[in-house]
């Protein structure tokens, strides 16, 4: 996978003349912070052992119906993860990113199909953040007694590392008492409660609306989103079309973008992190940042991130990417 010059440079010059920073991402941005995407069943297996004795695959086991008939089970899945990205230190990217945003007018939203909290923990305001399948750091009740959502951080979950079952007392609804739930879009899921991400989306609704009324030139970065479950790639699309900006969707295996059209100007750059610290900002903070960033082996060889070595000018000339 090579990288062109002038696609970094076209790159650049885009993120230099936006006003407005729209950030989409799926599972592919946790992967350099040492996240698993849970790519295909042996990549789930390879985090969850116990699954594959069970022989339950990723979409399997994310159902509501263990919380009904194997509790332990369910939370020992839930409750793992709730605590591993608790833990995680969002990669530099994240950082980045927020940089540019600052150096825009608009500032930027993010939409993300992710449940782990990571744009958060890296800093970015909650109230820029649409949260499309929910939020693992926020619980809600099983039996739906109408206790609403809650902040689970002070939930704590402990699983047992040889069977992955969650060793009880499990979290519990402060109203009724009964078995608690992640705030998150199972598959098979009518109970998941949508009032958080539903009110996330409004606020982000209202905001595409003032960059159309002021007519901002915004830039849709969209960052490790497969075609799995494409909600995601095909908001990045419609909001890209809808405002005639520039998609940029940053992906090492499924980077293919629709055919672009004159108000459409889409950029097709699989693995563009690598341009990331050649980007000529304004802002003299942002400048000396990403310069420091040049230095940093901060990437996988092969994953999300392309590893970064040497000047900035030699990012055109060499590329591995995936
Ligand atoms: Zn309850």
């Amino acid at each position: 996978m090579t990288l062109h010059h002038e696609d970094v440079q076209r790159a650049a010059r885009a993120v230099a003349d936006a006003t407005a920073l729209i950030i989409t991402a799926g599972a592919g941005m946790g992967v350099d912070s040492g996240l698993p995407d849970f790519r295909g069943d042996e990549g789930f297996w390879k985090e969850y052992p116990p699954m594959k004795t069970l022989g339950l695959s990723f979409a399997a086991m994310a159902n509501p119906v263990w919380f009904r008939g194997d509790p332990t089970l369910a939370w020992g899945f839930y409750g793992h993860r709730m605590m591993r990205y608790r833990r995680t230190v969002p990669h530099p990217g994240f950082a980045m990113l927020q940089r540019w945003a600052a150096g825009t007018e608009h500032g930027a939203f993010i939409m993300t199909s992710n449940v782990d909290g990571q744009f958060q923990r890296a800093g970015f305001p909650a109230e820029r953040l649409h949260e499309v399948h929910g939020s693992i750091h926020h619980l809600q009740c099983f039996a739906d007694c109408g206790a609403g959502i809650w902040d689970g951080s002070n939930d704590n979950v402990t699983v047992d590392p040889a069977s992955f079952r969650a060793t009880p007392p499990l979290p519990r609804c402060p109203a009724c008492g009964g078995l608690a739930r992640p705030n998150v879009l199972m598959f098979g899921d009518s109970g998941w409660d949508d009032t958080r991400s539903a009110a996330q989306e409004a606020r982000l609704d209202t905001w595409l609306q003032v960059l159309r009324t002021r007519g901002a030139r915004p830039v849709v970065v969209e960052c490790g989103a497969g075609t799995a479950i494409p909600t995601v790639r095909a908001f990045s699309e419609r909001v890209a079309r809808a405002l005639g900006g520039t998609l940029m969707r940053i992906n090492p295996r499924e980077s293919a973008v629709p055919r672009a059209t004159s108000r459409w100007r889409l950029a097709r750059w699989p693995a563009l992190w690598r341009w990331i610290r050649c980007f000529p900002p304004s802002d003299p903070e942002a400048l000396r940042g990403t310069a420091g960033m040049g230095h940093r082996r901060w990437v996988r060889p092969g994953g999300f991130l392309v590893s970064t070595r040497g000047p900035c000018h030699a990012a055109g000339r060499t590329g591995t990417g995936a």
